[in-house]
């Protein structure tokens, strides 16, 4: 019998509360980093550590979570990602108007929803400007480490897919599938500094870039930028991870460097969710998740529904049936 088919026979309750802690944990900290967003680091004895309002109701996601969905939802009618139907999905969600949504991602989606192929739209946005490298496809990445839960090359062949529809730069697709291959070693009951360590080592990233992010744990809180950046997404997502000890801590520390806070936050909490698990989140925050999917259907969406969707994604390919 050979690992794959072991893993497909065992999902142990710890395995299966940690990749439910991905998927509730990524929405947990859109939501706790949403009224952050954009604002100055708190200061370091005033943390927020409570869901509060800010442009929407306490407890929102925002586009970083509404386009995961998307995203799975593809995942669930493709087991091996098309990103054809991506491509559709995200065009689809982007027509409803949702309340944010992030400049290279808007650039992409307007031709698609135009009618031009997605290879085409990704490649003339890249063109204009090949320096760009936002954390548009990072934070929406963790379905694919769910879906592919049993089959590593094709986690990674699909977090580099999901990217290349609206951020085909080196080091976007290289964050997803470094966040992807954390998200699946850390659900196996991996420590957190043993997962970043082989991560680092399996993902073909810019010297400069993997020298940084090595550096990530290291770093004092007043270095972090937090921007808008991948660069420094994953930076603030991994020191939240590595100089912390809890779900909790990592998403509070993150979501308080403001700026891109909700986008830092929401990859944070995937990474932490899976370290630690649904059971290591605090119940007040799951009592008060809430959004919208689909966008203007009126369907209210809820801790249960992402553990569902935790779920569903695990067993795309009827393997726990
Ligand atoms: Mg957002």
């Amino acid at each position: 019998m050979d690992v794959h088919t072991v893993a497909r026979i065992i999902m142990d309750e710890h395995t299966l509360d940690r990749l439910r802690g991905c998927v509730v944990g990524a929405a947990i900290g859109d939501a706790l980093g949403m009224p952050l967003e954009f604002k100055s680091p708190s200061p370091p004895d005033r943390l927020v550590s409570e869901m509060l309002p800010g442009r929407l109701p306490a407890g929102s996601f925002t586009d970083d979570t509404e386009m995961a969905l998307a995203l799975a939802d593809s995942l669930l009618h493709h087991a091996h990602l098309d990103g054809s139907d991506l491509a559709q999905r995200f065009a689809a969600w982007y027509e409803t108007g949702p309340s944010d949504v992030g400049v290279q991602t808007s650039q992409v989606l307007s031709r698609i929803a135009r009618g031009e192929t997605w290879e085409k739209a990704a490649e003339k946005v890249f063109q204009q400007n090949p320096n760009s490298a936002g954390n548009g496809s990072l934070m929406r990445a963790w379905p694919v480490a769910l879906a592919h839960f049993n089959s590593p090359e094709w986690l990674v062949a699909d977090s580099l897919l999901q990217s290349r529809v609206t951020h085909p730069h080196p080091d976007c697709m290289a964050a997803c599938a470094l966040a992807c291959l954390m998200i699946w070693q850390l659900s196996q009951g991996t420590s957190p500094a043993a997962t970043f360590e082989t991560a680092l080592t399996k993902v073909d990233l810019a010297a400069d870039f993997q020298q940084m992010l090595a550096d990530a744990p290291l770093r004092r809180r007043s270095e972090l930028k937090s921007s808008g950046w991948v660069r420094h997404t994953l930076e603030s997502a991994l020191w939240g991870l590595l100089a912390t000890h809890s779900f909790e801590e990592a998403v509070v520390q993150v979501a308080n460097l403001g700026n891109d806070a909700d986008t830092a936050a929401s990859v944070t909490g995937a990474l932490a969710g899976a370290a630690y698990g649904l059971s290591a989140i605090p119940p007040t925050w799951l009592d008060q998740l809430q959004g919208e999917w689909p966008l203007r259907s009126g369907l209210r969406w809820h801790t249960p529904d992402f553990i569902h969707l935790a779920d569903r994604l695990i067993d795309v390919e009827g393997k726990y049936k």
